[in-house]
């Protein structure tokens, strides 16, 4: 399925230091397959994989994540994005509030009327009025009443007509006279798509003039989802999309391309035959789902919050109470490292970016110094001025490196000390303002 192939396409980045052209480039390769497997349509897994890219090759922020896991949220990002971004609401405030409910036989609209009306009453304390639109089959009008039933809602039925506009015009003057503020007008389907079924939902749609039309759809139909989602949308300019049968097996790909080829949000998620199953879409939570990564994501961002403020605040406090120690320096090197650009980085990094524009901006020029540090004691890394001539003499054998170079490091040290430490005193920053005035 769409999850494990995109597991797959991020094995391509692991253990990866750094995100670059060529790995990015690999991976979104795997990633647009994974997608047109899951009949995501080839345009809209075009344009995701290009947005992706950009953003990630974008991305010289300093993090204490994998590129891989940054990626994932990129992703992430982006998928919600596709899916709407955010929750939109049914619109309600109209008394009553019209909806049409369209789709083909099967795709779920008799039992989404019925979850529909019990989310209405339960979540929106509404009165809705179910109407028994389908006239084609007797069955219909039965499993509507059924349904109604079960969530204790009304239904308006006219077994003696044909006529759908009739009915649905005549449930909407019931609902008027009996205080039902929502409408739900469930309609007949066809296996597939054709001139007659359209032509009686816009005539429906012409007399009532809803003020939702709901589309619903089977997720498990795929690509053709979409098609029958574009050929509707052509017709009734729906105002949005019910997925329904996203409990099974279902691959998520309809979910993905239906808001990009029509442009209407996924109001509604059907999960299950009985009246509950029935989820607001969340744009977000879809992409989780659909990365089946959600766990990974939530840690990407706590790692990226957990950096961002409290590794900052931690050392912006040890530095102006001249606690930075070797412990730090080591680990902002390691970070650095990491990251790989170290160029770009260099600025980014409160006060260190000074210190290290003395320092050979290569790999090698940072093994020197690790040996270095990794040649202290715990207690000399976490207490730098402890260190006298003869512990330099005993760091400068463990290490392989001589004493002049263990000198150098330690001035080099307590020289950036100074300089944060001044930065990251307010009183300093504000004279250096005013001298720069
Ligand atoms: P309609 O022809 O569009 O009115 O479709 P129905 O509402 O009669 O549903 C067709 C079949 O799909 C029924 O057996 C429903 O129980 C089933 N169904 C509808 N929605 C869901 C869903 O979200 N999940 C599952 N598993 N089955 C569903
Ligand atoms: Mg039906």
């Amino acid at each position: 399925n769409l999850q494990e192939k995109l597991e797959g396409a991020f094995k391509v980045l692991k253990g990866q230091g750094s995100i670059t052209e060529i790995n990015v480039a690999e991976t979104m390769k795997e990633i647009r397959k994974a997608l047109l497997d899951a009949d995501v349509n080839y345009k809209t897994a075009k344009a995701f994989t290009d947005e992706v890219k950009q953003k990630a090759l974008g991305q010289n922020v300093l993090t204490a994540i994998s590129p891989g896991q940054l990626l994932t949220k990129i992703m992430n990002d982006e998928l919600t994005l596709l899916m709407g971004g955010s929750v939109d609401e049914l619109e309600l405030k109209q008394n009553p509030t019209i909806i049409l409910i369209a789709g083909l036989n099967g795709a779920g609209k008799t039992t989404f009327t019925g979850k529909l009306a019990n989310y209405l009453k339960t979540q929106k304390n509404k009165k809705p009025l179910l109407v028994a639109g389908d006239v084609y089959r007797p069955a219909a009008i039965d499993q509507l009443e059924v349904l109604a039933g079960q969530v204790g809602a009304e239904v308006y039925t006219n077994r003696e007509s044909k006529d759908p506009v009739a009915i649905a015009l005549e449930g909407i003057v019931h609902a008027k006279q009996n205080g039902n503020n929502v409408v739900i007008v469930d309609t007949a389907g066809r296996l597939t798509l054709d001139e007659a079924l359209m032509d009686e939902i816009a005539e429906v749609k012409k007399a009532t003039n809803p003020h939702e039309i709901l589309f619903v759809v089977d997720a498990m139909t795929g690509q053709d989802a979409v098609n029958t989602a574009k050929a509707f949308n052509d017709r009734l300019d729906f105002t949005g999309v019910v997925l329904t049968k996203l409990d099974g097996d279902t691959r998520g790909g309809a979910a993905l391309s239906i808001k990009s080829v029509v442009n209407k949000p996924i109001k509604f998620v059907g999960t299950g035959e009985k009246m509950d199953a029935l989820d607001v879409f969340h744009p977000d939570r879809m992409a989780s789902r659909i990365l089946g990564m959600g766990d990974v994501v939530s840690l990407v961002e706590r790692a990226q919050q957990q950096f961002d403020e409290k590794k900052a605040a931690e050392l912006q406090k040890k530095i102006r109470k001249n606690k930075f120690d070797f412990n730090d320096f080591l680990g902002q090197i390691q970070q650095i490292k990491k990251m790989g650009n170290i160029k770009d980085l260099m600025g980014m990094i409160p006060g260190v970016g000074k210190m290290m524009k003395n320092i050979e901006v290569e790999d090698d020029a940072f093994k020197g110094i690790e040996a270095i540090i990794h040649s202290m004691t715990p207690f000399e890394r976490e207490n730098p001025d402890t260190i006298n001539p003869s512990r330099r003499q005993r760091i400068a054998k463990g290490s392989g490196t001589d004493i002049a170079e263990v000198n150098k490091l330690i001035k080099q040290f307590e020289d950036m000390r100074k300089v944060m430490k001044q930065f990251s005193d307010p009183s300093a920053m504000a004279k250096m303002q005013r001298m720069m005035k």
